[in-house]
């Protein structure tokens, strides 16, 4: 590919989409990530050709050889972003230039080849224009998944030369059942999510599969979500399995941990900040410790904690459970400023509201 041109995407249109009855039924009630839309996009890298032959086509199996690598060495990285249907009948996508140089990020930590940003945002375009019917009216919304994977067939550990880039969409409700039902959250003290130098800022499949067990724990022990502590010292609060993490307190002042390299760089959690940065309130990138959360909980210095990300976008905690024994944060209930952000940002993400900081990138 030449730097500035864009390649032209073949465009193959599914020969058998979904009737359009029985894709009003499948929008009903989507839930997350199980219906899926009719096509998907896809763009090949190979070191001797670069990325070449990008194709939207029918949604379907990818063959893939026993020996590619990603099936033994787990050279494979994603994103997710939304695309919604805006209040004036337009499609929408939140930021996804901000997806583009993330996936860049992650790509260059798993020795990956780095896709171009507007190839990146021309794939979800492409994507999001052909489904654009299967984007859910009301609360719903159409979750785009980009992910990368080495298929290179060789067994020997080196980073592949080959790779493909796909893009699917999945129509999807609100991200938790039951709605505004804070969650509880459980601290797990045996497993970390990332340690300094490995790949906890990467959005990378492997950091998920590590988290899959104290995840498992957490439900165990009745809770919707795990937390993390940092790897060295089993104390700094880091972010839960796929979301980031905010405490608001009784002065109105609001604290996230700091990116370092083991906590995802959240684009939910970036607008966050711009957004109580801008209402005045004062917030702080600084460590947080399980002592010192527990301690303001009891003191009821600490009002409210609420986690990010796209999938859920806002989420109120309201109760935590650890081996050192359990507590609830607040009135255990969702705050004030929880609600009040999440409803700012929706209404920016669905046109609702003003764009003032240049977030909504309109497709259609
Ligand atoms: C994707 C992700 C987040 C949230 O990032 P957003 O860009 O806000 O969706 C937070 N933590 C982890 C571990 C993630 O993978």
């Amino acid at each position: 590919m030449i730097a500035d041109s864009l390649p032209t995407f073949l465009v193959h249109p599914s020969p058998t989409p979904v009737p359009e009855t029985e894709r009003a039924q499948l929008l009903a009630d989507p839930g997350f990530g199980r219906v899926f839309t009719d096509h998907m996009v896809t763009i090949r890298y190979s070191e001797s050709r670069g990325w070449h032959d990008p194709e939207v086509r029918q949604r379907g199996p990818i063959a893939l050889d026993p020996a590619a690598a990603v099936l033994h060495y787990a050279q494979e990285i994603f994103e997710g972003l939304k695309a919604y249907r805006g209040a004036d009948g337009g499609v929408l996508m939140f930021q996804p230039a901000a997806n583009a140089r993330r996936f860049q990020l992650s790509a260059a930590r798993l020795a990956m080849p780095i896709l171009p940003e507007a190839l990146f945002v021309e794939a979800l375009e492409q994507l999001v224009r052909i489904d654009a019917a299967w984007i859910p009216d009301g609360d719903g919304s159409l979750y785009l998944r980009p992910f990368m994977f080495a298929t290179e067939v060789f067994l020997g550990v080196k980073p592949s030369s080959e790779y493909l880039f796909v893009v699917i969409a999945s129509p999807v409700g609100s991200y938790f059942k039951g709605k505004a039902k804070p969650l509880s959250v459980w601290v797990s003290d045996e497993y970390a999510r990332a340690a300094p130098g490995g790949t906890g800022a990467a959005k990378c499949g492997g950091n998920y599969a590590a988290s899959l067990l104290p995840q498992a724990e957490a439900i165990r022990h009745e809770c919707d979500q795990v937390v993390f502590l940092d790897a060295k010292e089993r104390r700094w609060v880091e972010e839960l399995g796929g979301m980031n993490i905010f405490f608001v307190f009784e002065d109105g002042s609001v604290r996230t941990p700091p990116l370092g390299g083991t906590i995802l760089p959240g684009i939910t959690r970036s607008a966050i900040i711009t957004l109580a940065r801008a209402r005045g309130l004062e917030v702080r990138e600084e460590a947080y410790s399980i002592e010192q959360w527990r301690e303001d909980a009891a003191s009821k210095r600490l009002r409210e904690v609420f986690a990010c990300g796209t999938a859920a976008v806002v989420a109120a905690i309201g109760q935590v459970r650890s081996r050192e024994g359990d507590f609830i944060v607040g009135d255990g209930q969702e705050g004030q400023l929880t609600g009040s952000l999440r409803a700012e940002l929706a209404d920016i993400q669905r046109g609702r509201s003003g764009d003032p900081h240049g977030w909504r990138h309109p497709v259609t």
